[in-house]
C-alpha cells in the first residue's frame, strides 16, 4: 500500500506482522507484574541441570571449545546421539549423514518446516498445540492447518479429523507425542493408526519428540520413524530442554533420511553455522552419565502428574490422564467462566498462574494448562488456593 512505509511497522514484512504474538507471553507479563506467585505456568523443569553435564560445559570452555564445530555438529555428540536413538527408540542413524545438532527442538522446528515446505504447501498440526507451530509454518511460506484434537479422545489426534482437512496441497504433518499441552501420550496402537494415514496419504511427518523419556505408567514411548514405512518420510526431533532440565543450553537434534537433513543443515549452515559448542560437549556428557538423575526427575514428575490430577479431580475440575510431558490440562468451562476469565481471576485473586487453554489454540478453549515441572510443596499451596477460587466461583454461581 503506498505510504505504508512511513512508519517503522510498514517495513516489517506482512507475513510477520500478522503472526499473532505467543499467547504465553503475552499472559506472562501479567504473571510478572504479580507479587508472590505460585507459578504453574511454565513449561521448564524446576530442577537444575545435573552437575556432570554442567562440569562437562565448563571443562570444555577451560579446555578451548570456543570455536565453530563442523556444522552439522561435534562428530562424536552424533555418534552419541545415533547410540542413544538406536538404543532408545529402536531406530538406526547414519551419524555422517543423518543427523544434524541444533540449537534446541525450537531450531530443529525452523529447520524441518523451511527445509520441506514449498511456498503455500499446508501443514497439518493438532491443535491444541505447542504455540510455535503455526507461526513457523507461516514464516515459511506454507499455510497452517490446524486439525482439533477432541478431549474425549485423551486429545490423541485422530485420523479421520485429519483426513477431513487433507487436500493436494497438503504437504505435512506435525505431530508432538507427549504433547505439550494436554500430556497426551501416544500408546502404540494409536501411533500405528496416525502412521498409516501418513503412509497412505504420501505425508512428510516432522514428529517433536521432545518429552519422549517423559511417559508414566511404565508406558513406553512409541518413536513414529520406528514404525513400518515412517523412517523414509520422518524427520525426528529431540533435544535436551526437559528431560536432562537444559532450556538454557539451547540444544537439541534432527535425525532423518540423508536428502532431508542435507537439506535442513544447508540452511543451518547459513543462518546459524553450528550449535555452541561448548553446549555440544555438554550434551555429549549429558547422553554418556546421568541416567539416575534423569530417571529421578521422571520419577517426580510422575508423582506430582499423580498429586495433582486427583487434587483436580476433587474439585471437580476433570482432565484425562496425561501419559507423558509435565502438564494437566483440566476442563474449568463447567465453572461457566472462559478460560482467560479463570486464569486472570486466579491469578489476581489467589496468586497462581496457570495458562489458558486457548493461547494452545482455538481447540483448547475451556480448559486451562497447569504445569507440574513446580515442587510438590508449592503444588500443593497452589491446589489450596485453586480450591478457595473454585469454592467461590461455584458459592457465586449457585
Ligand atoms: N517442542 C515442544 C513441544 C515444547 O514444549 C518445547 C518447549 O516448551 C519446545 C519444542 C522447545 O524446545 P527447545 O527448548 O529444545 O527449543
Amino acid at each position: 500500500m503506498p505510504g505504508s512505509r512511513s512508519r517503522p511497522e510498514g517495513r516489517v514484512a506482512r507475513h510477520v506482522r500478522e503472526a499473532p504474538r505467543s499467547g504465553i507471553r503475552a499472559f506472562f507479563d501479567l504473571v510478572s507484574a504479580t507479587p508472590d506467585v505460585i507459578s504453574l505456568g511454565i513449561g521448564e523443569p524446576d530442577f537444575d541441570t545435573p552437575w556432570s553435564i554442567r562440569e562437562a560445559a565448563v571443562y570444555a570452555l577451560e579446555h578451548g571449545a570456543t570455536h565453530y564445530s563442523a556444522n552439522a555438529g561435534l562428530p562424536k555428540l552424533r555418534r552419541a546421539i545415533a547410540g542413544y536413538v538406536g538404543r532408545t527408540f529402536g531406530v538406526a542413524y547414519d551419524p555422517e549423514s543423518e543427523i544434524l545438532v541444533t540449537a534446541g527442538v525450537s531450531q530443529g522446528l525452523d529447520l524441518a518446516v523451511r527445509a520441506l515446505l514449498d511456498p503455500g504447501d499446508e501443514a497439518l498440526y493438532p491443535e491444541p498445540s505447542y504455540v510455535a507451530y503455526g507461526p513457523l509454518v507461516a514464516f515459511a511460506h506454507g499455510r497452517p492447518v490446524a486439525v482439533p484434537a477432541r478431549a474425549e479422545a485423551g486429545f490423541r489426534i485422530e485420523p479421520e479429523a485429519l483426513a477431513a482437512r487433507t487436500n493436494a496441497r497438503t504437504r505435512l504433518l506435525l505431530l508432538n507425542y507427549p504433547n505439550n499441552p494436554t500430556g497426551a501420550a501416544l500408546p502404540r496402537p494409536a501411533a500405528e493408526a496416525l502412521a498409516a494415514f501418513a503412509c497412505a496419504r504420501d505425508l512428510t511427518v516432522v514428529s517433536d519428540e521432545i518429552y519422549a523419556e517423559l511417559t508414566y505408567d511404565g508406558e513406553p514411548h512409541t518413536c513414529l520413524a520406528a514404525l513400518p514405512g515412517m523412517r523414509e518420510r520422518t524427520v525426528l526431533l529431540h533435544g535436551f530442554s526437559k528431560s536432562w532440565a537444559m532450556t538454557g543450553f539451547r540444544i537439541g537434534y534432527a535425525c532423518g533420511p540423508a536428502p532431508m537433513i542435507a537439506a535442513m543443515t544447508k540452511i543451518h549452515q547459513y543462518s546459524m553455522l553450528c550449535a555452541a559448542t561448548p553446549v555440544q560437549e555438554a550434551a555429549a556428557a549429558a547422553l554418556a552419565g546421568p541416567g539416575a538423575e534423569v530417571a529421578a526427575m521422571r520419577e517426580a514428575y510422575e508423582a506430582r502428574r499423580n498429586y495433582a490430577r486427583s487434587a483436580l479431580a476433587d474439585l471437580g475440575l476433570p482432565c484425562s490422564r496425561p501419559g507423558g510431558a509435565f502438564y494437566l490440562f483440566p476442563k474449568i468451562e463447567g465453572l461457566g467462566l472462559t478460560a482467560s476469565a479463570f486464569a486472570v481471576g486466579l491469578l489476581e485473586e489467589e496468586r497462581v498462574a496457570v495458562i489458558p487453554g486457548d493461547a494452545f489454540g482455538a481447540a483448547g478453549a475451556g480448559h486451562v494448562r497447569c504445569s507440574f515441572a513446580t515442587g510438590l510443596d508449592e503444588l500443593k499451596e497452589a491446589m489450596a488456593r485453586i480450591a478457595r477460587f473454585v469454592g467461590r466461583r461455584r458459592a457465586a454461581g449457585s
